[in-house]
């Protein structure tokens, strides 16, 4: 994992596909704008991220009459805030914006790819249109907290399609399931973790996950809601990895 750049009190501006360098950039008005609000003067830390890769670690040179301002980079740093192997959240649509909450934590706890499952008791339709909208609170939420790149937000994506595509270490929240702890490797595939709808998964479902070589795991003793258990077992495989060290 990179380093480098501090994770506090930064402002961190989105100049999505940028060509970061060492040196002075002109940071257009639109995103600027998010700088002024926060009051940052010149010579305060700012941070430019690129949301793929990589994260420009400088400090606000002037404003321009305009809106605009100058950034001078000192540095550029990438795979910040990365898991060690690709992390994938596989979690059922919910119809709420609980699945709003569910992208930005997920951003925030690492995941490197989240994919909307489609299951037998997934509630509403369309929600392929929700796509965009979960895809910038993921960019959102990495400027928030300051990894290098956002997950990839897929399209939904029908629960028998995914098993047959899913590779690495797969997990799914169980309450049938062993401890976390008993978790085997990861291999250089990564980790993909999933987490059924409110209604659960059927039995015929269960049966299918367990034959697709999705290993079970509890996440305790309580009844939690779907956006809540995808949380939990992000954060407890990868407390069982070794991946939640400093
Ligand atoms: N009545 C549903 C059932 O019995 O499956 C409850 C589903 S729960 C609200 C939504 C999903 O969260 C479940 O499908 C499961 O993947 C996960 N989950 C919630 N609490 C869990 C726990 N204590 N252990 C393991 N998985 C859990």
């Amino acid at each position: 994992m990179g380093g480098g750049g501090g994770l506090t009190a930064v402002t961190r501006l989105v100049l999505p596909g940028a060509s970061l360098a060492v040196g002075e950039t002109l940071v257009p008005r639109s995103v600027a704008h998010h700088a002024r609000v926060n009051r940052v003067l010149p010579g305060e830390p700012v941070e430019l991220l690129d949301l793929a890769g990589r994260i420009a670690v400088g400090k606000l040179s002037s404003w321009n009459p305009d809106g605009s301002c100058w950034v001078e980079v000192f540095e550029l740093v990438s795979g910040r805030g990365e898991p060690p192997l690709p992390l994938t959240l596989a979690l059922a649509v919910l119809h709420t914006q609980a699945f709003d909450w569910a992208v930005e934590k997920a951003t925030e706890l690492g995941a490197t790819a989240v994919v909307p499952v489609l299951t037998e008791r997934v509630q509403g339709r369309n929600h392929e249109k929700r796509v965009a909208r979960w895809q910038r609170v993921a960019c959102a939420a990495v400027a928030q907290c300051g990894r290098s790149l956002a997950p990839q937000v897929r399209a939904p994506q029908p629960l028998g399609s995914f098993l047959a595509e899913a590779r690495g270490l797969k997990v799914v929240a169980d309450f049938a399931g062993e401890a976390v702890s008993r978790l085997g490797p990861a291999d250089a595939e990564g980790v993909v973790v999933l987490v059924g709808p409110e209604g659960g998964f059927s039995e015929q479902e269960r049966a299918a996950i367990a034959e697709a070589g999705f290993s079970r795991v509890y996440l305790g003793p309580r009844t939690l809601r779907a956006e809540t258990a995808a949380m939990s077992a992000l954060v407890l495989v990868q407390s069982a990895l070794g991946w939640w060290t400093k």
